[in-house]
């Protein structure tokens, strides 16, 4: 299973906008996700940390979660959002790999909402101040009373395939010898396979159609708020033109050396089997 899927929550849409229903709720058997920041806090066995509502801030705005076998769990926004990118964050990353995997999803999902209303407390519209709504999943302006609603920005990541080998580049900055599949975020006025094709034209100068996209499956990535949408498609033309304001490299690799690469021994370092792109090259080896 994909890493950040499989969470256990009933999100019980229902009870997000019954004022009533999530006032009884929010009582000494409800569970408060215990965050330091965005940062779990992990118990001696490596499982999330739960404590009570009555251990938030009294000032904290709380987000309904969903139920888990019941109990309603909640999570606190924190006074600030995600400023720096947090992929860079080694503990964090040693932290989330002794997560079983639907504790890791259910903490990248309180991750990414209450980030995201942490770093939402004004009107996009209007600049007035915005006070959490629905059980956490809308912001309201006081001001105007504009709705907010979490973000979700898609992005494609995608094998091109040409003539049996896979075009992988290595960002600007990654570390020597790593590759990964390209990717991209879809743009306003655009559909998935038109952002794939562009995206692909723009970094490579291969020339793929949008009709011969297919979908092959999607991830959601807390950092901050990311759908990661799988697709494989045959490349038209394999001559290859770097965009060096994104990569450092980019190349062919052939079966065998992708293969090898996932197992540890090819001629270059996978990326995380955290990541969608992990998945993918191993879709594509196993087809
Ligand atoms: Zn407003």
């Amino acid at each position: 299973m994909l890493s950040f899927t499989g969470s256990p929550l009933d999100r019980a849409d229902n009870i997000r906008g019954d004022k009533d229903a999530l006032a009884g709720l929010m009582n000494w058997k409800a569970r408060l996700l215990a965050l330091d920041g965005l940062t779990p806090s992990l118990t001696d066995e490596g499982r999330l940390a739960w404590t009570t509502l009555a251990d938030a801030d009294p000032d904290a705005e709380l987000v309904f979660l969903g139920l888990d076998e019941g109990k309603a769990c909640f999570a606190a926004v924190p006074p600030r959002g995600d400023s720096a990118p947090r992929l860079a964050n080694p503990a964090l990353w040693d932290l989330m790999a002794t997560l079983p995997t639907a504790e890791l999803a259910l903490y990248g999902g309180a991750r990414s909402i209450v980030d995201w209303h942490a770093r939402h407390r004004f009107c996009a519209q209007c600049g007035g101040t915005t006070r959490i709504a629905k059980g956490g999943w809308q912001r309201t302006c006081e001001n105007c009373g504009a709705d907010h609603f979490p973000r979700t920005d898609p992005v494609t990541i995608m094998l091109v395939e040409h003539d049996g080998r896979m075009l992988l580049g290595r960002g600007k900055g990654w570390g020597e010898g790593r590759f990964s599949a390209l990717a991209g975020f879809v743009e306003p006025g655009e559909s998935l396979e038109e952002g794939v094709a562009r995206e692909v034209l723009e970094e490579s100068g291969i020339v793929i159609r949008p009709k011969n996209v297919r979908y092959v499956a999607s991830q959601p990535w807390p950092f901050p708020s990311q759908l990661m949408i799988g697709c494989h498609a045959f490349a038209e033309t394999d001559d290859i033109t770097r965009d060096e304001t994104e990569l450092d490299e980019i190349r062919w690799f052939s079966r065998d050396e992708v293969a090898a690469s996932l197992s540890g021994s090819g001629p270059f370092i996978a990326p995380p089997k955290q990541a969608i792109a992990s998945y993918l090259l191993n879709w594509w080896i196993e087809r």
